[in-house]
């Protein structure tokens, strides 16, 4: 074994998915060493732990190293190092954001800005803002990352001490400003006027804004039309999460976390997870300490199913059986819906058995009822609180039996 790559040859040929975690470090071979750089210390305990069981016969010395953090310029504040490019699983739905992304944090001001980026929660737009961070800061450039409402609070604080100024040169002297969630300046006027003041010199100097928000620039309420059209002013992209990206991402968490990658895990993963990847790090992480739990069918929990169904369907003045039919009338499908997202909510149901209640086919058809529910809270107040009324009377109700 002294090929200048016999560990990825040897990797290649023994285990593939160990593989397919090793191609994010950076390997370095030698004639008796290999060294490995870990992207995160999570990665590198990984390592740590696979050398030690799976390749303690490697006839040479494997060191494992974590990346050095990024050198951290002046004005460079905000960015965590935890979140690179190397650590993001790539696939249908988020190619092309992954490399626009990488581009703009090679050559920032010069292609696409502002960058604009939107999706649903959950699928890694804060951690691209991240690892665009990381990657700008490795090659000398400053950043700054923050949160809108960060911004507006540090606004105000900036404000009250007369220092406004101050503020402004804060975040419009860094060569990339990663703004998240912008969907928060909804209704933030002054914040809207000072962004909008940070943005016309930033651009006046080619200097990177990029933007993530949960919707497109043009779904966002209470945004002045001239910073909507700012926005949409570079390149507006979207990232999800397809089925075939969510399958290797489960993969690759369920290798980091140490469990077994055969087909029942997986699917077990998938079937009790949505669309959003801190949902599947969470239940794997949840699999990790618990292990397995098996789903219960008719159960004690199925009897709460059925709780679930009989007070949502009193609520709307309907009968339970109505809420297990498929029906095209609005009011309906609306409890039935609403019932679906309690269920997840209050008991903690899975998507799976959800399905299976409400005759979907399969799980997809649950998960997206409960998407819709969570999607219409967001977006109106009066129904958000008529829900959290509903749910806090549901546990109620339920509470002894829970
Ligand atoms: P969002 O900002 O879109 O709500 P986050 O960036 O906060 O989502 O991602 C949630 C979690 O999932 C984070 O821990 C992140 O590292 C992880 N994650 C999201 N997408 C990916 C991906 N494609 N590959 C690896 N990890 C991911
Ligand atoms: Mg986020």
């Amino acid at each position: 074994m002294t090929s200048p790559n016999s560990f990825i040859l040897l990797l290649e040929k023994v285990d593939k998915l160990a593989l397919s975690i090793f191609k994010q470090f950076k390997i370095e071979e030698s004639k008796d060493a290999v060294v490995l750089i870990a992207p995160s210390e999570e990665y590198k305990n990984w390592a740590l732990e696979y050398i030690k069981n799976k390749l303690s016969g490697f006839g040479k010395r494997i060191e494992v190293r974590s990346q050095k953090e990024a050198p951290r310029g002046q004005g460079s504040y905000g960015v965590l190092d935890r979140y690179t490019f190397d650590n993001y699983v790539v696939g249908k739905s988020n190619a092309l954001v992954y490399k626009v992304s990488l581009e703009v944090s090679e050559k920032p001001g010069v292609s696409f800005n502002p960058l604009f980026i939107y999706g649903p929660v959950g699928v890694g737009k804060t951690h691209l803002l991240h690892a665009i961070g990381n990657r700008a800061l490795s090659y000398g450039y400053t950043c700054a990352y923050v949160s809108i409402n960060d911004f507006s609070d540090e606004m105000v604080k900036y404000i009250k001490q007369g220092r406004v100024e101050d503020f402004r040169r804060k975040y419009s002297q860094v060569d990339i400003l990663l703004l998240d969630d912008i969907q928060f300046l909804s209704g933030k006027e002054r914040t809207q006027v000072e962004l909008f003041r940070v943005f016309e010199y930033m651009h006046s100097k080619d200097r990177q804004l990029v933007l993530v928000s949960d919707r497109h620039p043009k779904d966002l309420k209470d945004v002045s039309d001239r910073l909507i059209s700012r926005f949409e002013g570079g390149l507006v992209v979207e990232v999800g999460l397809d089925e075939e990206t969510k399958l290797s991402i489960i993969k690759h968490k369920l290798i980091l976390y140490g469990l077994p990658v055969d087909d029942r895990m997986i699917e077990y993963v998938h079937e009790n997870t949505g669309y959003n990847v801190r949902e599947i790090e969470g239940f794997i992480r949840g699999v990790k300490v618990k292990g397995v739990q098996e789903i219960p069918k008719d159960s004690k929990k199925g009897a709460h199913v059925e709780d679930v169904i009989r007070f949502v369907a009193r609520h709307f003045k309907l009968k339970p059986e109505d809420l297990l039919k498929e029906s095209k009338e609005r009011k309906v499908a609306n409890a039935k819906q609403i019932a679906m997202y309690m269920c997840k909510a209050v008991l903690g149901a899975s998507y799976s058995e959800i399905a299976r209640y409400f005759g979907k086919r399969d799980h997809t058809g649950a998960l997206y009822s409960v998407r819709k529910v969570e999607q219409r809270m967001r977006e109106d107040r009066k129904f958000a609180l008529m829900l959290s009324f509903l749910e806090r009377s549901l546990r109620e109700q339920l509470k002894e039996r829970l």
